[in-house]
Formats: structure tokens, C-alpha cells, sequence
């Protein structure tokens, strides 16, 4: 028997308490001005009874106002993907904060960039908001409007920001609200429709209703730990919304990590709008939805476009001159095909290291890897669908090995055992994680 999560937790604590001193100081000062002492909610979140105040980040390295450094292996939950502050991206932001930020109107980079998303994901018509987020909010309004039909389908335990219509569960065919989903603005059965990952049987059952818009998915589930379309899946999917007269949104946001294209572009699928955010700016606030030339035309003719604005699909700082200028040179000089090419080959090395201990250790976990991102879960088998994933939690244990990491300098995306590489990442980075999740095995 090994010793128990309870006492290993109790030891880290006090660890994380003695060399955390000045972040407790900070968000003890911070309490009176910020609701829990955060700027967002979820930065509570983190291993240990508060979160860790940074200093500064460059590349994957990370150090804190105690003076700690930490690998990062979380990179802003992808919004990092390429690096803290990325040099060439830094310049072409930096350039562009000196001569207007934000002004309602076209810059030079916005075209150019509109052609880079095309040539990599294979979509021809683009545009631009803030965050993924919105990229979904108004890809779903648009395809309602264009289609004349009330609902999305999702699969359960997705996630695509804060999107209403997206925050439903399903359990004997009966929609509802997911657990803590916060004041939504109207009963979800009214809007959704969910169905298990993985699930042809019932994704053809509920297209059936004929009410379906759209069907909104990221080609792999990743905000319930990882879930991989089954062989096929994909296949199927297209063809059922094609027969069943339902777009396809294809949300990227989390998979680009699979390559230069995302996962949609390594496994050829034909979504009819894609959404992506986070990574492709270097961590300056941006999102993106292109769509096909039949899509695009629709909107054109069936939508007030020059009144969208104000209908639902706007944003005073969408587009903006800043978000373009770090996106232009962030795609063409960092996320890079040879920069995924290192990184793809990290993530691999990352899933050995994580197999390897699991082998000697003989814990019943697995891990699974897309592209440059790995996660692993305390279950002996891969989750089929989200539903499984939920339940395979373990939240005990996966709070102990968070912080177990934290204080081995090491940082693991908070919501998951998840990992991602990033350009700057190395090999000793990647082994030292797999040093610590052996020394943590062997306890255990
Ligand atoms: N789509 C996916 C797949 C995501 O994982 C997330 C955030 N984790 C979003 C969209 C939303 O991104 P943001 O919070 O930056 O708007």
C-alpha cells in the first residue's frame, strides 16, 4: 500500500504554503478590491489554497513573486501555445501599439491574415472577434439564421466558451441545464440538443427532429480530459448533418494543436465553419470563424449583414489593428509547420514518459496524446464519451498530483492533468515532468 492521497496532500500544502508567501500576501491585499481575490473566477482554481501570483513568462519558463520558476506546461490553457510573449509576435504588436490600436477600420494586416487562415484551414471567407467565445456565438447565431432552425446540437461535457445555448446536459432524453451553469436566459431544451460523443445511433435520432441549425463540436473532446472520435465518427457525422440538412461548425480552438491546420486539416474533414481563438494572435486577445463560399453566400443574402452589429454578431474591438498585427506575424513566424514539427515530437516523448510510469508503477491510468497536447486520466481505459470522462474523475487525486507538480516546478493546465508543448519547450522540460510523475507514482 502506498501512502494515502489525504496525507500526501497534507504534506504538500504546508510545502506550498512555506514557499508561496508573498502570493498569499498579494491576493490577501487583493481580497477587498476583487471578488475572491481574482480578476476571474476560475483563477481560484488552481492547486493550493490560492492561486500563485507570476511575475513574468517568456517561452515555457514561468517565475512567480516568490522567486519560483516553473515549466510550463499549461501555456495559458493554449492561449500560450506559442510561447509566452514570442519575440516576433511582441515586435509586430509592439509596432502596432505605437501607431493605433483600435479605430473601426481595416488595417493592412487584416487581409493577409484572412488569407493565412484560408490557406491553412482550407475555408475561404473569415472573420475576426475577440475570443473564441464570441467565434461561437456568432458562428451558432448565423447558422440559425441561415438554416431558419431554433437548435444546436452538442455533445455532453463539451465546452466552447461561454456560449448558453452550449452549457446542457442530457440524461433519458431529457435537456437541462449542466451543474453550476449560472442564471441561463432560458430553459436549455428550448435551445440544445445533446448527445454522447461518440454516439452515431443518437446523433441521427435527434437530427431526425429536423430543428437542428447546426451541430457544434471540437473534432476531439478536450475540456473533459480527452476524448478521441472513434474510427469513423467523423465520417459519419458530415454525412448525417449533410443528410439531415444541419451545418457543421468545427471548433479548433484546443485542437490546433494537431498541426498547422488543426485537427481538421490533419483528418480531412469538410467542416461548413470553423472557430478558433486563443493561440493564433501569441496570447493577444483575438478569435476567428471562416466558413465555405455556399455558407458565406447564404449569409449574404439571407442576413441584414450591414446591420449584424447591432443583431448579434459585432464587437466595437473586434478586427482590431492590435489582434491582426500579433496574428500576422504570429502565424507566419512562430506556429510555424517545423515549429509543430518539434512540438508534435515533444508530445509524443511527453505520452512515452507518461507510459512508461504507469508500466512501472502499475497505476490504472492511461494517457492520451493529440498532436502536441497530453492528458491523462485515473482510469484504466479511454474514455468513449464525455459522460464517461465525467465520471472516471477524480478530483481528490487530481488535486494532490497538481500541486505535487506545482511544487516540483511544474505547471499542468489546472482543470486536467493536461500538458502542451509549446516551440520553446525541450526535452529536459519534458523529462523532468516525467521525473516527478515517478516520484509521485512510487509514493502512491
Ligand atoms: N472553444 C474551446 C474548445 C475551448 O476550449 C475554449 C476555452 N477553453 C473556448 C472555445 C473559449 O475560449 P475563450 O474563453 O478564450 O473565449
Amino acid at each position: 500500500m502506498g501512502a494515502s492521497v489525504t496525507d500526501l496532500m497534507a504534506r504538500e500544502l504546508e510545502r506550498f504554503a512555506a514557499s508561496h508567501q508573498r502570493s498569499r500576501e498579494l491576493r490577501d491585499a487583493a481580497e477587498g478590491a476583487l471578488l475572491s481575490g481574482v480578476p476571474m473566477n476560475w483563477m481560484t482554481r488552481w492547486p493550493g489554497t490560492y492561486p500563485v501570483v507570476f511575475e513574468s513568462a517568456e517561452g515555457n519558463a514561468l517565475v512567480d513573486v516568490d522567486g519560483n520558476s516553473y515549466v510550463d506546461f499549461c501555456l495559458g490553457d493554449t492561449g500560450a501555445m506559442s510561447g509566452h510573449s514570442p519575440p516576433p509576435t511582441v515586435a509586430a504588436a509592439e509596432r502596432r501599439l505605437r501607431h493605433g490600436i483600435t479605430t473601426m477600420l481595416p488595417s493592412e494586416d487584416a487581409g493577409p491574415v484572412g488569407e493565412e487562415m484560408g490557406r491553412r484551414f482550407g475555408l475561404r471567407h473569415w472573420q475576426f472577434t475577440l475570443s473564441a467565445t464570441d467565434a461561437n456565438r456568432f458562428a451558432l447565431r448565423l447558422c440559425r439564421e441561415i438554416t431558419g432552425r431554433p437548435k444546436v446540437l452538442v455533445f455532453n461535457y463539451c465546452y466552447h466558451g461561454s456560449v448558453d445555448e452550449t452549457f446542457a446536459t442530457a440524461s433519458e432524453g431529457k435537456v437541462t441545464a449542466r451543474y453550476g451553469n449560472v442564471g441561463p436566459p432560458v430553459p436549455l431544451a428550448e435551445t440544445t440538443r445533446v448527445v454522447e460523443f461518440n454516439d452515431l445511433a443518437a446523433l441521427e435520432a435527434e437530427l431526425a427532429a429536423g430543428d437542428v441549425a447546426c451541430v457544434l463540436t471540437e473534432p476531439a473532446l478536450t475540456n473533459i480530459g480527452i476524448v478521441l472520435p472513434d474510427p469513423g465518427f467523423h465520417e459519419a457525422l458530415r454525412e448525417l448533418t449533410r443528410a439531415a440538412g444541419a451545418l457543421l461548425i468545427v471548433d479548433e480552438t484546443h485542437t490546433l494543436c494537431c498541426g498547422p491546420g488543426g485537427y481538421t486539416v490533419a483528418h480531412g474533414l469538410e467542416p461548413d465553419l470553423l472557430t478558433i481563438g486563443k493561440a493564433i494572435a501569441g496570447g493577444v486577445p483575438i478569435g476567428a470563424y471562416g466558413m465555405t463560399d455556399a455558407v458565406a453566400e447564404r449569409i449574404l443574402e439571407r442576413t441584414i449583414w450591414h446591420e449584424a452589429d447591432v443583431g448579434g454578431v459585432g464587437g466595437t474591438l473586434a478586427g482590431n489593428a492590435l489582434s491582426l498585427a500579433a496574428a500576422r506575424a504570429n502565424l507566419g513566424e512562430v506556429l510555424t509547420e517545423e515549429a509543430f514539427e518539434r512540438m508534435i515530437a515533444l508530445g509524443e516523448r511527453f505520452a512515452a514518459g507518461v507510459d512508461r510510469v504507469i508500466a512501472d508503477h502499475d497505476l490504472p491510468w492511461q494517457a492520451t496524446r493529440l498532436g502536441c497536447r497530453v492528458e491523462y486520466m485515473f482510469s484504466p481505459t479511454p474514455p468513449r464519451s464525455g459522460g464517461e470522462a465525467a465520471a472516471a474523475f477524480d478530483e481528490d487525486l487530481d488535486a494532490l498530483l497538481h500541486l505535487f507538480m506545482l511544487n516540483r516546478g511544474i505547471l499542468m493546465t489546472p482543470f486536467h492533468m493536461m500538458a502542451l508543448m509549446c516551440p520553446t519547450t525541450s526535452e529536459s522540460d519534458v523529462d523532468a515532468h516525467t521525473a516527478a510523475l515517478a516520484e509521485i507514482g512510487a509514493e502512491l
